[in-house]
């Protein structure tokens, strides 16, 4: 007998994996030109120049063992050595290479993080709307998932729901700024009040909650936003980062998490955290890429590309009378469906061949997802069909 929950799993595709399999047989059909498919968060700027820099410079026929073999579980001590000393230079802090752990992207840094915290009927707390795969990260981890409803509007956080939902089963919060799918980016206050709730609850339950930061899109940010490094607001945070949007590596599979050197029993928590990517049978990261990104630690993608293109959408489709909130990052748009089914409005989108995801499984409903990370082209040629939806509304 097989493991139902698995397979129910495996048989049952994400909604975006099943809209990005559509774009692929509609493009065989009428051409990728005249698809308009806004349903992967895959990056569409190149990679930086460092990067290909750096792999080109790894000398591949002398360094067999140190780019093809395996480093030590936790990654190789040089690569966590520079990542460290790179959190403490921008954040002020006192991090160790024994405070990071090498991973497979966020992904990977979420399930292990999740793994060595959870005991079963352990609640995780998740702002809606939030990343659909956290529900499997969380369960795999046999805990429940408790979901915050948003403020409306700006869909910051609404500290009184945040609140009423933490009880003696709390075990972890996650946070994830700049936001998939709102695009949002949870201001300052927003975060102080999160942490002056946690600490409450902290003392009042005593034992830790942790807060749990999923960073793939820290670094993709428009104008001067900041986005506040969690560890410097709450000692009981662990950093979930990935390079797959902050240096378009998403298919390298590599990111890491960094431990809180003030969590409580922050040595055990490690451990744990070793423990669990172990179990979670992951032996190390890519070796290859811990080298890349240790030599490119200060390397960036252009968002200005991302940002034009943010700007060219939410400027055309708030004018022809959508609405939706304006993002501080990521390359996702928010918008609000046309009408209150949001599958329904993906239908009809679908008719003239745009491809946005209906955000029910995000945790908020009447909402579509526009990954925007896309050649402008693509963008500006799909605003006649993105004017022709909205005034088949208004008729
Ligand atoms: N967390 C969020 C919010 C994401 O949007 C994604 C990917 O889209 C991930 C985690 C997983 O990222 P990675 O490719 O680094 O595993």
């Amino acid at each position: 007998m097989i493991n139902k929950k698995m397979y129910a799993l495996g048989s049952k595709r994400s909604i975006i994996r099943e809209i990005f399999e559509y774009s692929k047989i509609r493009s065989a059909e009428i051409g990728a030109d005249k698809v308009f498919d806004f349903s992967l968060g895959n990056p569409s700027v190149e990679p930086p120049v460092e990067i290909k820099n750096a792999i080109n410079d790894l000398n591949l026929n002398e360094n067999s063992v140190l780019l093809h073999g395996y480093t030590s579980a936790q990654g190789d001590f040089s690569v966590r050595k520079v990542i460290s000393d790179d959190i403490n230079a921008k954040f002020n802090l006192s991090l160790t290479p024994d405070n990071i752990y090498m991973t497979c992207g966020a992904a990977a840094s979420l399930s292990i993080s999740l793994k060595a915290t959870f005991n079963d009927g352990d609640e995780c707390i998740v702002f809606a709307p939030f990343f659909t795969e956290y529900r499997v990260f969380i369960e795999n981890a046999q805990g429940k998932v408790v979901v915050s409803t948003p403020l409306e509007k700006t869909f910051q956080i609404d500290i009184d729901d945040f609140e009423s939902k933490i009880n003696v089963n709390t075990k972890a919060v996650i946070i994830n700024s700049p936001n998939n799918p709102s695009g949002v980016v949870y201001s300052e206050d927003t975060i102080k009040a999160v942490c002056n709730v946690l600490n409450k609850k902290q003392a009042e339950f005593n034992h830790p909650i942790y807060l749990i930061a999923d960073e793939p899109y820290r670094e993709l940010v428009y104008a001067d936003v900041k986005v506040p490094y969690l560890m410097n607001y709450y000692d009981n945070t662990i950093v979930c980062y990935s390079y797959s949007k902050a240096l378009s590596l998403p298919g390298e599979r590599i990111g890491y998490i960094a431990v809180n050197p003030k969590a409580v029993n922050a040595k055990d928590l490690y451990l744990a955290i070793c423990g669990a990517g172990r179990s979670l049978g992951y032996v190390c990261a890519p070796s290859m890429f811990q080298q890349v990104v240790k030599k490119c630690i200060n390397a960036k993608v252009d968002v200005n590309v991302y940002k034009e293109n943010r700007d060219i959408l939410y400027d055309n489709l708030t004018k022809f009378g959508y609405n939706c909130v304006k993002p501080d990052g990521a390359f996702y748009l928010f918008v609000k469906a046309l009408e209150e089914d949001a599958y329904k409005f993906f239908e009809k989108a679908k008719s003239k061949e745009i491809l946005v995801v209906p955000c029910d499984d995000f945790g908020v409903k009447g909402y579509v997802r526009i990954a925007y990370c896309v050649d402008k082209d693509k963008i500006i040629n799909s605003l006649p069909a993105f004017e022709a939806l909205a005034k088949e509304y208004k008729q």
